[in-house]
């Protein structure tokens, strides 16, 4: 590897996570100002949580400006929620990793998508365990939107999993009464969509096994009731960023029962 190519690959890296940690705070404040009911943007401008001064610029870098400031509100010396920096990280670490993944592609494109989709689904499920349709359903119609690029086999490879992603959680809700919610069914109808049927079989799975391996402990320690309401969304969404990572391989393994090795995202 020459250096001028390592050289380009700290540049791209770099820019990811930068990127990253912009778009993830981004995603955190619309979260919150959607959960507040709030504008996106117009004259709402971003306020301490606590004392409301209005940030400055300075205040306002990525992950920068949490640490230079310790966590704490330069005004009123109130600590910065977590959620914020938290955001920011889980954002430029997922970006960058999946641009290391799929290089660029129609493949990082989709999996950007889910991934930012799902971690503003899962912000607001979990703040007030409410999955905003339209913005479940936003991410299934981006993710149709790119497939028309991969021809009618790539959008009907997105129909189905719109329609099995929507259809498993659908028939738990009806058999369980309660568990799962109808915001479950439409959170994976759009991430079906967008990922295609055979990545959201991984995805359904991968989410209950994330799901019930927090749940279950929590459950046995009895610090957690059969009735209590968990937030299942960021299950479904940790299941489909995983198997943004393995879901070639899986299909490979499984290559008997679904067919040849795909082309992801488009299928074949
Ligand atoms: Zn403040």
């Amino acid at each position: 590897m020459g250096f001028y190519s390592r050289i380009y690959d700290i540049v791209a890296v770099i820019s990811a996570l930068v990127g990253g940690a912009c778009i993830g705070s981004f995603i955190n404040a619309a979260a919150m100002r959607t959960v507040a009911e709030r504008k996106w943007w117009g004259r709402e401008r971003s306020a301490c949580d606590s004392c409301g001064t209005l940030l400055r610029p300075a205040d306002l870098l990525p992950v920068v400006s949490f640490v230079i400031l310790r966590g704490r509100c330069r005004y009123c010396g109130a600590s910065i929620r977590p959620r914020h920096l938290a955001a920011e990280v889980v954002c430029a670490a997922l970006t960058a990793a999946l641009a290391a993944r799929w290089g660029v592609s129609a493949a990082l494109a989709v999996s950007l998508a889910v991934s930012w989709f799902s971690l503003f689904n899962s912000l607001t499920d979990i703040e007030n365990g409410y999955i905003y349709d339209m913005w479940a359903l936003a991410l299934g119609a981006a993710g149709l939107a790119m497939r028309l690029a991969g021809g009618w086999p790539a959008v009907r490879e997105g129909i189905l999993g719109a329609l099995l992603g929507f259809g498993v959680i659908a028939v738990i809700i009806l058999v369980s009464r309660g568990g799962m919610g109808w915001g479950d069914a439409v959170l994976m109808c759009g991430i079906g969509g967008a990922v295609g049927w055979k990545y959201c079989i991984f995805s359904l799975y991968a989410g209950f096994l994330a799901g019930g391996l927090v749940v279950l402990p929590l459950m046995l320690a009895n610090k957690l009731k059969r009735k209590d309401a968990i937030p299942l969304g960021p299950f479904l969404a940790v299941g489909s960023v995983i198997t943004l990572f393995l879901g070639n391989e899986l299909i490979f393994r499984f290559r008997s029962l679904l067919g040849a090795y795909p082309g992801w995202p488009w299928g074949n």
